[in-house]
């Protein structure tokens, strides 16, 4: 057993310090990054904001609302669509604005063989999402579908440290999604004990991805704008977010009313309401790691689009960043939590 002193902080313990700016207004700063990706060398340009592949968010609609408003973000498709639909959805939609999401399981693979089989050329990234991304079967598995798929982007995840972020960017990995325990229904901590503090999680994670040319997506534990703000000035490149883009029109949910107030369930992906829509009943060996929640029904997604948006620019005119690109590089981070680490000294 060892125990690591090092101070680990999440989005709670820090604040960004102001810095003399020349920006007149948000307006005038430019929060599209462009990328080109290190293994499928396709060029991105956009807004690194991506919405997460769980029921409730990673939807058609949404992908289609942030076309209509031209948030140029992107969705991840959650992994429950019918073929058919997929097919219809990407021969009618820019591929820009979605990532095609696969697990683990021989279905999903298929699925994806048969879709490149019957809409070539139309999908240009992928998401190959697990809960665990430290297994050898896991690489193995970003090796094969890297082989099968030379041009396509590949972001794959979840890990939490460089060493974990170097493996998969070898493997094959264009962007590595980094976050284990911190989504707003998720249980991972409660029920393993296992995590890291999610803003030193993607500070590491940076450091070592963009050693190699590589980059990374923070993935969880985003509540607010300015926790954004945070990811993008630890280094983040591609921001996903679950929890804050739940509960819309877009959600493709049924709105529920009780006592004269409207909400939506939302779950995590491996919680026992997911595993009962889309697989019939919790497995045994497998502990249910996400929660059931009820959130309030936020109406159409433009208002939450305004308010994540706006707070990313207003954090870049705060610290003089007239391109999100120089966020993170004029970002410091001000300490605002006491780690106690003396039971009987602390105050
Ligand atoms: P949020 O933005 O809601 O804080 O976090 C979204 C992320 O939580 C997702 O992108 C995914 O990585 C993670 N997540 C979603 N469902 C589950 C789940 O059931 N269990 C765990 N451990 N993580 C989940």
């Amino acid at each position: 057993m060892r125990i690591e002193e090092d101070i680990k902080l999440d989005f709670k313990d820090v604040l960004i310090r102001p810095k003399r700016s020349t920006l007149r207004s948000r307006k005038d700063v430019d929060i599209t990054r462009d990328y080109v990706f290190k293994w499928s060398k396709r060029s991105y340009h956009g807004v690194p904001i991506i919405a997460a592949n769980m029921d409730g968010v990673g939807t058609f609609s949404m992908a289609k609302a942030f076309l209509e408003h031209d948030a140029k973000m992107s969705v991840a498709l959650h992994k429950h669509y019918p073929l058919e639909d997929l097919i219809a959805f990407f021969n009618e939609n820019d591929a820009q604005s979605a990532w095609y999401s696969i697990g683990m399981v021989t279905a999903d693979q298929e699925k994806l063989d048969a879709f490149m089989q019957k809409c070539p050329n139309k999908v240009e990234k992928i998401c190959l999402d697990v809960a665990n991304g430290y297994s050898e079967h896991f690489v193995d598995f970003v090796k094969g579908t890297r082989e099968k798929y030379p041009d396509l982007t590949i972001m794959a995840g979840n890990v939490v440290t460089g060493e974990m972020v170097e493996e998969l960017i070898l493997a094959g990995v264009d962007v590595v999604k980094v976050g284990i325990g911190p989504g707003s229904v998720c249980t991972t901590r409660k029920m393993t004990g296992v995590g890291y503090p999610q803003l030193s999680a993607i500070i590491e994670c940076a450091d070592a991805a963009h050693g190699l040319g590589g980059l990374i997506c923070a993935d969880g534990g985003c509540t607010v704008p300015g926790d954004l703000a945070k990811a993008f000035g630890a280094g983040a490149d591609f921001i996903m977010l679950g929890g804050m883009l739940a509960g819309h029109d877009q959600s493709e949910m049924n709105i529920i009313e009780a006592d004269g107030e409207k909400f939506v369930t939302f779950y995590g992906m491996s919680s026992d309401t997911a595993m009962t829509k889309h697989k019939g009943g919790v497995a045994e060996y497998r502990a249910s790691e996400g929660k059931t929640v009820k959130i309030p029904y936020r109406g159409d997604i433009s208002g939450t689009l305004q308010d994540v948006l706006g707070g990313v620019r207003s954090a870049c005119t705060y610290v003089g960043a007239k391109r999100l690109k120089e966020l993170s590089k004029r970002t410091t981070f001000i300490r605002v939590t006491q780690q106690i680490n003396n039971v009987f000294g602390a105050s």
